[in-house]
């Protein structure tokens, strides 16, 4: 494998009191990523990751046997889970699961967990979400650079109702714009919000934006997913693994940092460590302290537009 010479000099999962079986199980056979290797890699990063999916609900990717083999998105809860990995009633027949802390994320690398992908929302409030996503995916023969102006046309348009919004990749083809919110608003309002702001960029360019699904397929333009936003919705969270060649990392960016060279999969398990260390301050700084609402909500509900 590539990166990460050095041994670690604790054991991760040890020091959460979690037992891994298999350690030495390759997850990521390109990169030469076992189990203990996700394990020590998260418990690594586990201060910058844990604040992005502790106590939400959560939908997770398991593959027991690694990329490429046969994986599983479960968003409830299966036979033989770490007693760190609780349980949360949405409404459904089954619970949900979330989880509070290191012993929690590693129970879900126990149970070969390669994605998380949390609810806009914590389990203080599940019908209050705290957190807008759009989710930017680049149709056939979309230059990189247009996908970072869709990101930031998205960043300008929040910024004109007032709110603050981050960028991070998705570890995969595209990028992610997230705007944290007080849970204040309902899923519904808050849905509505983000479908009439990619509408408004759609009606603006549609030669480079598309909002809805049935016509994502088209050349040259993004897809902007908005759906991301419904009660029950989710997308991958901010420091996740993708369950992809690569081990690619879903990885917050500062707006300065989108550039040609930093793609949709560029940050890895093998080259985030690094990143962090010689960052000055966290690209997502103020993220969990702003204080934003979105726009005159009762007048959303009204369905002017
Ligand atoms: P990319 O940049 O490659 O598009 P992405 O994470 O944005 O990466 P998408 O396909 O655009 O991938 O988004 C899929 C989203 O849909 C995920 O974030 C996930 O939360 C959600 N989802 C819903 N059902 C599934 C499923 N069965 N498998 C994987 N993801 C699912
Ligand atoms: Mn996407
Ligand atoms: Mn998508």
């Amino acid at each position: 494998g590539s990166g990460r010479e050095d041994p670690k000099p604790v054991d991760a999962t040890a020091l959460a009191g979690v037992r891994l079986t298999h350690p030495e199980r390759i997850l990521w056979e390109d990169q030469g990523v076992t189990k203990q290797g996700l394990a020590d890699f998260y418990a690594d990063i586990a201060d910058w990751a844990l604040p992005h999916f502790v106590r939400r609900p959560l939908s997770l990717v398991r593959c027991p046997n690694g990329v490429g083999q046969q994986c599983f998105f479960q968003k409830h809860r299966w036979e033989g889970l770490s007693p760190d990995i609780h349980p949360v009633d949405v409404g459904d027949s089954e619970p949900m699961t979330y989880i509070e802390d290191l012993r929690g994320l590693m129970g879900l690398v126990q149970a070969g967990v390669l994605e998380i992908h949390p609810w806009g929302s914590s389990i203080e409030d599940i019908e209050k979400p705290d957190r807008l996503i759009f989710d930017l995916d680049p149709g056939e023969d979309v230059a990189w650079g247009q996908v970072i102006d869709g990101a930031l046309e998205i960043r300008r348009r929040l910024g004109d109702d007032g709110l603050e919004s981050f960028v991070k990749t998705s570890g995969g083809k595209g990028l992610h714009v997230v705007a944290p919110l007080e849970p204040a608003a309902d899923w519904e309002t808050a849905k509505d919000y983000t479908r009439r702001l990619v509408a408004a960029m759609e009606r603006d360019t549609p030669s480079l934006y598309v909002s809805t699904m049935a016509k994502r397929v088209r050349k040259g333009r993004i897809f902007v997913d908005y759906l991301r936003n419904g009660r029950g919705a989710t997308a991958v969270a901010a420091y996740s693994t993708r369950a992809r060649a690569g081990a690619p990392v879903s990885t917050p960016l500062a707006w300065t940092e989108l550039s040609e060279a930093v793609r949709g999969d560029h940050f890895r398990i093998d080259n985030l460590r690094q990143r962090l260390d010689f960052l000055a301050n966290d690209p997502w700084e103020g993220f969990f302290s702003l204080r934003q609402r979105l726009p005159g909500a009762k007048a959303v509900r009204r369905g002017r537009s």
